[in-house]
This record gives structure tokens, sequence and C-alpha cells, in this order.
């Protein structure tokens, strides 16, 4: 198998993350997992983005046990995206990264007994679907209005914001004028 636009030594560094893990046993041995996915595996996030590009997405995670023993996890998910701009459609690489941290559940009656302050993650009974989980948080660490930093492009968009205001303006007294106009032509009553 050839991945275009990857050196040997990127190839050699790739080493995909498994999908399906018993996490309970990886929070038991204290374990940490690190690797790469690709966006071909976070469906989610590239349905979200400009281009079908290949970033890889690094991703770690540590798996611990708690004193109540609850398994907390805890990690990142970052790379480099390409995402269109929302003021001039352009695409853009920008860096996004993923800070995860909760403890992992298997139900929702667990869910509930998850403290106030911890963020319960959704698992499956005894697993956890890796892959799911970073798309999930990917997609959540994704700006909502992507913008690029060409100095260009904002300019442009400094230079719009104005007219905007003036238009959304008019919009308001839209309703009235039409009210007045539809006054003035009513025929007189006989
Ligand atoms: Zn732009």
């Amino acid at each position: 198998m050839t991945l275009p636009g990857l050196t040997s030594r990127a190839m050699k560094q790739l080493v995909t993350l498994a999908r399906i893990l018993d996490y309970r046993r990886l929070a038991l041995t204290g374990q940490t997992l690190t690797g790469q996915l690709t966006l071909k595996q976070l469906p989610r996030t590239r349905g979200a983005l400009a281009a079908d590009e290949a970033p890889v997405i690094e991703v770690s995670l540590d798996f611990a046990e708690d004193a109540q023993r609850r398994v907390r996890l805890k990690g990142r998910a970052a790379g480099q995206l390409v995402m269109t701009c929302q003021r001039c459609l352009q695409s853009f690489e920008t860096t996004v990264a993923a800070d995860i941290a909760g403890v992992v559940v298997s139900d929702d009656d667990a869910a509930a007994s998850v403290p106030r302050e911890d963020e319960p993650i959704l698992a499956g009974d005894g697993v956890i679907d890796i892959h799911e989980l970073v798309d999930d948080e990917l997609l959540l660490a994704l700006p909502l209005v992507a913008r690029c930093h060409r100095p260009e492009c904002r300019a442009e968009y400094e230079i719009e914001a104005p007219a905007e205001q003036i238009s959304a303006g008019e919009r308001k007294t839209n309703p009235f004028a039409v009210l007045q106009s539809l006054k003035s032509d009513e025929p007189p009553q006989r």
C-alpha cells in the first residue's frame, strides 16, 4: 500500500490507533495510547472540512482507574486540517486540537453517577470505540465559523461590515414601508 504525499519516514511513523478497546483493562494497567488517525477513520470530521487531503491526526490517550474504580480518560487529538473560510470561501489550513477528558461509562445510569465536575464519555459495554470518540471530540473542536488569516480577506470583510449594517436597517423599516404603501393604495370605500 502506498500513501501519496507521505515520505517513507512519515510512513514508518504512522501507527494507526486500534479502534475497539477494552477500556477497563487499559485503565487497570494505566496505559497510554498514542498513534495516528487519518480522516478516513473520522467521517464526521471529514464531512465538515473543505478538502479531502490526508492530514494525520496525532492522538494520545491516558487511561487510569481512580479510587472509586472509575475509568478516567485524558488526552488530546490534534492535526492540521483544511477548512473553507466563511468570508472569502477559500480553503485554508488550521491547527485543530481537542482536549479529551472524562469518565468512561457504559450506560446512562453510570453517566448519572459521574461527579458533576467530570464529563461522562459514553462507551459500549466494556469496550470503547476510539475512532468514534476522536471523531466526535475533533468535530466539537472545529471553529464554529471558519475564518482564514489572510490580510486581504480581513480587509474585504471590514469594508463590507458597514454595508451589512445599512441593509439590516433597511430590512427593519421595510415591513412598515410596505404597510404604508398598502394603506395609500387602498381604494376609497364606497
Ligand atoms: Zn478568508
